[in-house]
């Protein structure tokens, strides 16, 4: 046996403590990252699991199309539990609205995807356009509704107005976590929830007038849109001599002149004329200042009877009784809510304001219901987000990025909306 000496058996005993060290510490690191992973892991699927699991209570205020449009797209969040939907008027005034809706390409898509089928709606198809009655419009959402009871709790409250007296017993039963006001554009329910009353009013670079004309003896049935474009009047009996203004390089985009569209049944139709604001000629000068309120009569009367389609019958002086119109040209604005999305305290929740109770236009383009669709794209989000919050902040987060889509919406249709709806 060789003799071992006293350096090496210290060596040998130093050794073995640093791997012993070593291997602890190695085991002490991994059974910390296996508790940290487990963790994780765990929070993940609980969270996962309250995510999945969570499910609030909505009211929406308002059974107009922005109304029921926006209980479907609450229902197809999956995260409502109970939905209430009210209307001050009952079924049968809510339905007998006899304005015709146009439904533009993208909120065609936007209601395919809430499960809208057009196949089975009363209307018509015209360039990816569907034209269809409001009433026929709510009465159709509120049978989607009627069939989503199977699924959620769906209460519609038609003859039930939204008020302090109704919020008070609101909050004494059960109270919603989300409030959808959509009570158009005369509504009170904002003011009732102590939301501000302030508008920002914009210009849109616009003049327009719009008129009406309503014969009972007419069809009610649904009928596309007609446009003209880069139309100039014969003023020379009111002394002003119609020139023909050179296209502006700068908005090639938007053709000169005035831009006209029919649209509503044969019953009720509607026109509206715009030009840009651009071209402040002599002839659009005269027009926003007329005080004669047979000029603008007369141009309506004459544009009608120049675009309507063939087989409907000419206004003649005999029956243009029958048309109302702007007296003068004004200038289109866009109001929009200062505040559309507000949390009150205390109560805990989150409230909206969609369609014209958000937005509205001081002009008629026959596709008004369209501004509104687009605010409720961004609705789904706030719904899922409310639902699945973790706190207070969740909610403001949810709310603050409805806001500023909001905002999106308004100042998009100012710097494009007449131009897709009026000028193009
Ligand atoms: C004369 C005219 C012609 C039009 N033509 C067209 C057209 O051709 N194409 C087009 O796209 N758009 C048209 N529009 C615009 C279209 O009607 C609106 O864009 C659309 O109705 C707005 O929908 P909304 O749901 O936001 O509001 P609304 O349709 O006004 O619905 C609001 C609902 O809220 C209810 N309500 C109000 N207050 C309360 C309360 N306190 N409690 C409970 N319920 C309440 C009201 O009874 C109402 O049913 C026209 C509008 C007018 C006035």
């Amino acid at each position: 046996m060789e003799p071992v000496n006293a350096e090496s058996l210290v060596n040998r005993f130093n050794g073995s403590v640093e791997e012993q060290y070593g291997t602890l510490a190695y085991d002490t690191a991994l059974s910390t990252l296996l508790a940290v992973l487990l963790y994780v892991l765990l929070k993940v699927s609980l969270d996962g699991i309250r995510q999945w699991r969570a499910r609030i209570s909505v009211l929406v205020v308002g059974s107009g199309p922005i109304g029921l449009t926006a209980a479907l797209v609450a229902v197809r969040t999956g995260k409502v539990l109970k939905l209430t939907v009210l209307d001050e008027r009952y079924r049968s005034a809510l339905l007998c609205r006899p304005q015709q809706i146009a439904l533009d390409p993208r909120s065609v898509r936007f209601l395919l995807n809430l499960g809208v089928d057009f196949d089975n709606m009363e209307g018509c198809w015209h360039n990816e356009h569907f034209f269809t009655k409001i009433g026929v419009f709510q009465e159709y959402l509120l049978s989607i509704l009627e069939r989503k009871k199977q699924k959620v709790d769906v209460k519609v409250r038609l003859g039930t107005k939204f008020s302090e007296e109704y919020l008070r017993k609101m909050f004494r039963e059960e109270r919603p976590r989300v409030i959808i006001v959509a009570d158009g554009s005369c509504g009170d329910s904002c003011s009732v929830l102590g939301i501000s009353a302030d508008y920002i009013v914009e210009s849109c670079r616009a003049y327009g007038a719009n008129a009406t004309i309503e014969r009972l003896d007419q069809r009610q049935v649904p009928t596309p849109e007609i446009r003209a474009h880069s139309l100039y009047f014969d003023l020379s009996a009111y002394g002003i001599n119609t020139v023909k203004e050179p296209r502006n390089s700068s908005q090639p985009a938007v053709k000169p002149g005035f831009h006209l569209k029919i649209y509503g049944t044969f019953r009720n139709r509607y026109m509206a004329l715009a030009c840009t604001s651009d071209a402040d000629s002599k002839m659009m000068h005269f027009l926003r200042h007329t005080a004669n309120p047979s000029v603008m009569k007369n141009i309506f009367h004459q544009s009608f009877n120049a675009y309507k389609t063939d087989i409907e019958p000419r206004l003649s002086d005999v029956t243009l009784h029958h048309m109302q119109c702007s007296r003068m040209l004004f200038e289109i604005m866009l109001s929009h809510r200062r505040v559309s999305a507000a949390y009150i305290e205390g109560d805990h929740v989150a409230v909206t304001v969609e369609g014209e109770a958000a937005r509205v236009l001081n002009f008629d383009t026959g596709c008004g219901v369209n501004l509104g669709m687009r605010g409720l794209e961004s609705l789904g989000m706030l719904i899922y987000r409310t639902a699945t919050a973790l706190d207070q902040n969740d909610v403001f987060e949810a709310l603050l990025a409805k806001i500023q889509h909001s905002k999106h919406v308004a100042e998009t249709f100012r710097q494009t909306g007449l131009s897709s709806e009026m000028f193009e």
